[in-house]
Formats: structure tokens, sequence, C-alpha cells
């Protein structure tokens, strides 16, 4: 499962653990993005901090781990990359990618949509604010692409971020070690003013 996770949350996790079970998945690698090109209109936090954040969340659960494959390659990531090297790095295990609906639509766009197919089955896993429809499915291989309905958390990273910036809790959004490494961290934290420091 590829994904910023800035910060990784509950939506993310019941996502990956909802495929695990519906295919029988020996394990899901959570794969924090390098620098997510799509994004770069907007600060992403290190990737230090978001592979932590994914370790500690996922740390629990036998089936799941962590790789560094897309943070040590540098540079913008791209899927295509991620699946070629994984496939080099589990040899012949069969891949799935596992992906939320508007990750899905948008795979299209990605670099190589073709090739993305051939290295791994795709799963489109339901969230709340995006539609599954044929519109989403067209141009992908409908014998490589299932979409597998999950129960609706209506959680994005983006709102959790804009909480912490508010002051507002995200308790029970995301896993409890995740809202302390923020605290102590600071992560997406208005930066201080020069009112703040004099007080
Ligand atoms: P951001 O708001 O910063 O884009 P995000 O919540 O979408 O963050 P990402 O790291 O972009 O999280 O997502 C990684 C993958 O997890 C994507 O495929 C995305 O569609 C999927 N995903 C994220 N949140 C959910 C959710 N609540 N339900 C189902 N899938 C999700
Ligand atoms: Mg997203």
């Amino acid at each position: 499962m590829g994904g910023t996770f800035d910060p990784i949350h509950h939506g993310h996790l019941v996502a990956a653990s909802e495929v695990q079970a519906w295919f029988d998945l020996d394990e899901v690698v959570f794969v924090p993005t390098g620098e997510p090109w799509q994004k770069s209109s907007r600060k992403v936090s290190p990737a230090e901090d978001r592979y932590l954040m994914t370790v500690i969340a996922t740390a629990a659960n036998p089936r799941f781990s962590v790789s560094r494959i897309d943070i040590e390659r540098g540079g913008p990531t791209y899927t295509i990359d991620t699946l070629r090297d994984l496939e080099a790095e589990y040899g012949d295990a069969e891949l799935y990618f596992i992906t939320g609906a508007d990750a899905l639509a948008a795979i299209v766009t990605w670099r190589e949509p073709g090739e993305l197919f051939e290295f791994a089955h795709f799963v489109g896993c339901t969230r709340p604010g995006h539609q599954i429809d044929e519109s989403t499915l067209q141009g992908l291989p409908t014998d490589r692409v299932t979409i597998v309905e999950i129960p609706a958390l209506a959680i994005s990273s983006t709102d959790c971020r804009a909480r912490v910036e508010r002051d507002e809790p995200v308790w029970y959004l995301v896993p409890d070690g995740v809202v302390q490494y923020i605290g102590k961290y600071r992560l997406y934290r208005p930066a201080p003013t020069s009112a703040d420091q004099e007080s």
C-alpha cells in the first residue's frame, strides 16, 4: 500500500486490514512515498517522520510491515518504480497494490499506467466522498482491478493536519502513538510568530 502517510490514519489501516483478509495476503507492506510528485504544491513532512509514524501505527500487526524503498530511491516517487523494486525484492510473490477510490481514479495520470498492471493486481477501496463508477474504471484492465468495499471512515490526512494546526483533537482518527508523535515533534503546527516568542 503506497501513500504519503502524512500522517497515517485509521482509514489507511482499515483499508489494509480489510484487503489483507479479503485476499488472505501474507503481508501488507506500507510504502511511504519519497517525494510525492502529485503533491508538489504543498509542503510534505520529512520522509523520516512519515516513515516513523507508519512504523508506530503498524507495529502491533504481525502481517503489517513498512518499506523504505521509495524513500531510499530519492527523487519523486512513481508507483511503477515502487512495483519494480518490490518485485525484485519479493521474487515471485504475487503483488497486490492497495489504493483508495481517489487514487485508483488517478492511476491513468500516473507514469507508465499500462505497465503498472503487469506488476500487480490493483485493489481499489471505497472511500467516503469518492464515488467509484464506470468512469473510474474506464481504461483500466478489469481483470487486474478489484473494488473492495470497506467500512466507511471519512478520515483524510489533510483533515488531520488541519485539525492539529487549529489545535483540535486527532485522537481516534489516528493511532494513539501517532497522536503522541505529532505532539512530541510539533508536526503540522503553525510556525511560531514573533509574538509567540516574546510571550
Ligand atoms: P491527503 O489528504 O494528504 O491526500 P490521504 O488521507 O488521502 O492524505 P494518502 O497518504 O494520500 O492519505 O493515501 C494513501 C492511500 O490510502 C491512497 O490510495 C488513498 O486513496 C487511501 N486512503 C486514504 N484514506 C482513506 C480512507 N479513509 N478510506 C479508504 N482509503 C483511503
Ligand atoms: Mg490522498
